[in-house]
């Protein structure tokens, strides 16, 4: 499945900085784990305001993202 959606700039370097734990989640609240899951957002933390926002535009343009299942091989 290859689909495309506009999504800003901003955004993707947000979601990049979450990714590479450039910026963490406080934890504190609502942030997203296994245990919460995927889709809870903690309205203080500055790592849940950035998925917030990409969550906004996603939703903007009508995309839903499947649940993320990791290959086999990515544990280390
Ligand atoms: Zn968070």
């Amino acid at each position: 499945m290859t689909q495309h959606a506009p999504i800003s700039l901003d955004a993707v370097a947000g979601l990049y900085a979450v990714a590479t734990g450039q910026l963490a989640h406080v934890n504190c609240g609502s942030c997203p784990d296994i245990l919460e899951g995927a889709l809870v957002r903690d309205d203080e933390c500055p790592a849940c305001q950035l998925l917030l926002a990409a969550d906004a535009q996603l939703r903007a343009a009508d995309v839903t993202l499947p649940a993320f299942i990791a290959p086999d091989n990515a544990s280390n």
